[in-house]
């Protein structure tokens, strides 16, 4: 007997057949992978990974090496974060054989990292045996006015070169793990919160200097891409001269929505509704797609990277990846894929599958 979930079935088989776009999830587990899978992704498009770190045991570490003041007594904490990402993602390949998994290198809003009260900043002294005088001191330091501006994203990076170089290890051993398993990685390495070509140039060489290091000992190949988020308005706008340099370029509309219009992200409950109402915003921004806002600097850098380099692939992993109206602007920009929330990828398909047969029947 016929029921409504084999329909919806039939629906998105055909929406498959009559789509050009293709759908990934946004996934950290392979808990949520295999949801993902089940739900039809087509791979990985961003694993945020520093959400591998929240579980208790891992934020202690991740604090403290970001606490550290050494590069010996970060790289003591790294050892072991190693170890987490190189088992995690040794999972997340498994479950995604065959498909490829963006890992987007560590891109921690840094305060949410850092003790908040009094009680924790006693806590975390006391687990990385430092005074907590001290704790205090580093923390301050540490804080910025507007952490979403500051040192977070690729920034980091650059300043503490040996992160990348522990998470590409990571991802490298746990791909060469996955192969010798039998099964079939397919990495792609993105840096987050680019804002200019140099700094893609100088992580480049630390990841190259990474994959060298895990597969000079080990006697097989493995696939990877590497790739940049696009994700300021900067980056949108040099996109020809980053474009040499990458594989892929996944548009991160949540921050590029941020910086463009300067709402912020976090506050979007607050005076935007009023200004939809008022229209003075044709749509809510963070989730809509604007041919003369962020729509505009994506259509940008699509063209003007497509003139440096041929053969970049293009996504989009911003919350906009799971919206239907932004689903059909990235079709008609001509992306690769969306890549949204795993339970959002039949809708996903769907939107694709609409957006092909509408444009189709407009040419
Ligand atoms: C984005 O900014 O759109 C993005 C995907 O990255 P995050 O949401 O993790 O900042
Ligand atoms: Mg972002």
């Amino acid at each position: 007997e016929a029921s409504s979930s084999d329909d919806f079935q039939t629906l998105l088989s055909w929406a498959d057949k009559h789509r050009r776009l293709k759908v990934r999830a946004n996934a950290e587990t392979a808990e949520d992978a295999a949801k993902a899978l089940e739900l039809g992704a087509e791979g990985i498009g961003l694993c945020r990974t520093e959400h591998m770190f929240f579980e208790a045991e891992r934020i202690e570490k991740m604090r403290a090496m970001i606490l550290s003041e050494t590069k010996k007594e970060r790289k003591k904490y790294l050892k072991d974060l190693l170890e987490f990402q190189r088992k995690d993602m040794f999972e997340l390949f498994k479950v995604m054989d065959g498909k490829p998994v963006t890992i987007r290198l560590l891109d921690p809003p840094l305060h949410e990292f850092l003790p908040h009260t009094e009680e924790d900043m006693q806590a975390l002294a006391t687990s990385i045996g430092k005074p907590v005088e001290k704790v205090r001191e580093i923390t301050e330091g540490m804080s910025e006015v507007n952490p979403m501006l500051g040192f977070r994203g690729c920034r980091l990076s650059i300043m503490y070169p040996e992160i990348t170089e522990m998470q590409v290890k990571a991802i490298m051993s746990a791909a060469a793990d996955a192969v010798e398993a039998g099964y079939k990685p397919l990495p792609e390495i993105m840096i987050p919160l680019v804002v200019n070509v140099r700094e893609i140039r100088m992580i480049t060489e630390i990841i190259d200097k990474g994959i060298q290091k895990v597969l000079k000992d080990r006697l097989i190949s493995v696939p990877y891409k590497v790739g940049t988020m696009m994700e300021t308005p900067r980056a949108t706008l040099g996109a020809d001269r980053i474009a040499p340099e990458v594989e892929f370029m996944s548009f991160g509309t949540n921050d590029l929505t941020q910086m463009t219009y300067g709402f912020s992200r976090d506050d979007v409950g607050k005076f935007i509704p009023s200004y939809i109402e008022k229209k003075l915003v044709e749509d809510d921004p963070f989730v809509s797609l604007d041919q003369r806002a962020v729509g505009r600097l994506m259509e940008l850098a699509v063209s003007e990277s497509r003139k440096a380099k041929k053969g970049i692939k293009y996504g989009i992993c911003g919350e906009h990846g799971g919206d239907p109206r932004s689903i059909r602007f990235c079709h008609n920009l001509g992306l690769d894929y969306v890549s949204c929330s795993p339970f959002r990828v039949p809708i996903a398909r769907i939107a694709a599958a609409q957006a092909h047969v509408e444009k189709a029947q407009e040419d």
